[in-house]
């Protein structure tokens, strides 16, 4: 079996040919961050005319990469929410024509399904299953008692763990988005600070990140004030710390209560070797839930984890009419 899978829900580009769900056979992804850095964010305007300009050599070079003509295809695979709707737009119109082009039934693909499915590359998934997803809009527990369902046991009620990331980099003065490279600094330095952690004895799974990020900031203008230079490794390190251990004691004590085979840690912030690290000692002493992290190169957007997700519903009879429309608010839904 083999997907053609698009992926254009924010700032990236992207196309792959997937075998059998797990196999990649290419991956190729045009990102458009220089573009977005100097506005310090995703400007949606600037990312759909990228989008727009992309796509087509984005699809050639997937099939000259993978060594495969339209003829070897099964489906064609395509995020169609959540994201930003004129971004999202270009990857489904043109995932319509190829499909229309080439007789190819159409899998509609939730991208918060497909950063989930992005860790198939790593193991199989077993059910029942949960995953902490963290990346860029969202930070969720997902609890997924069988294929294809998804209830999500907790969530952030304010900025998800990735806008915190870019934030507080902001005003570290990095460019966006800056969750790698507070990663990186804050294996240099120690948690001096000792920021809030928000919510993390509440009895429920939901999380808070606003708190953190104020605390983070009023600490460094307040420095700025009074002339001294606080140390950005000890900054970061901090700032890490309290995210990590808010993440890893909610996700544990979720392990705890439900009854599962395995974590999966999967998004654009599951690349954190911070928290790896530490979900990786907590679950050690989990021995009867296996620990399956998405691929480090695999966490962030990209089409072989729509392929993977796509893939799931393909053999489950999903399809998608050409008048298949992006949801730029899509939820989890039964995926099948
Ligand atoms: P969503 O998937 O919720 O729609 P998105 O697609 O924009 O949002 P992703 O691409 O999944 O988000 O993840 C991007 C985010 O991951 C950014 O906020 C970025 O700073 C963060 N990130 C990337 N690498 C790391 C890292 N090593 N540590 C922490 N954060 C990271
Ligand atoms: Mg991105
Ligand atoms: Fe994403």
């Amino acid at each position: 079996n083999l997907i053609l899978a698009f992926e254009s829900s924010c700032d990236e580009t992207s196309v792959a040919v997937v075998e059998d769900g797990h196999i990649i056979l290419s991956n190729i992804v045009a990102t458009q961050v220089n573009s977005h850095k100097r506005f310090g964010g995703v400007v949606p305007e600037v990312a759909s005319r990228h989008h727009i300009e992309q796509i087509t050599s984005c699809v050639q070079d997937a099939m000259t990469e993978a060594n495969v003509s339209y003829d070897d295809l099964d489906a064609v695979a395509v995020t169609y929410g959540p994201g930003l709707v004129g971004a999202l737009l270009v990857g489904v119109s043109a995932a319509k024509a190829i499909a229309f082009a080439h007789e190819l039934p159409l899998i509609p693909v939730n991208h918060m399904a497909g950063h989930i499915f992005a860790a198939r590359y790593e193991s199989e998934i077993n059910y029942p299953s949960m995953a902490l997803l963290v990346s860029g809009g969202h930070t969720e527990l997902v609890y997924m008692p069988e294929e294809g369902q998804f209830e999500i046991i907790g969530e952030t009620r304010d900025d998800a763990a990735g806008e915190a990331y870019d934030k507080v980099g902001r005003v570290l003065g990095m460019t966006y988005p800056s969750g790698k490279e507070i990663d990186e600094l804050a294996h240099t330095g120690k948690d001096t600070f000792n920021f809030p952690r928000a919510m993390i004895k509440d009895d429920n799974y939901d999380f808070s990140f606003s708190g953190l990020k104020s605390a983070f900031i009023n600490t460094v203008h307040h420095a700025d004030q009074l002339g001294e230079t606080l140390d950005r490794a000890d900054l970061a390190t901090s700032f890490q710390q309290s995210v990590v251990d808010v993440l890893a004691e909610k996700t544990l004590r979720a392990c705890h209560e439900y009854d599962i085979k395995q974590l999966i840690l999967a998004g654009g912030v599951a690349a954190n070797k911070g928290l790896r690290v530490r979900l990786e000692a907590d679950m050690e002493k989990m021995p009867t839930v296996e620990f399956v992290k998405a691929p480090i190169k695999l966490c962030g957007d990209n089409a072989a984890m729509i392929g993977a997700a796509g893939y799931v519903e393909f053999l489950k009879g999903q399809r998608a009419g050409l008048d298949l429309n992006a949801d730029p608010s899509l939820e989890f839904d039964w995926i099948a």
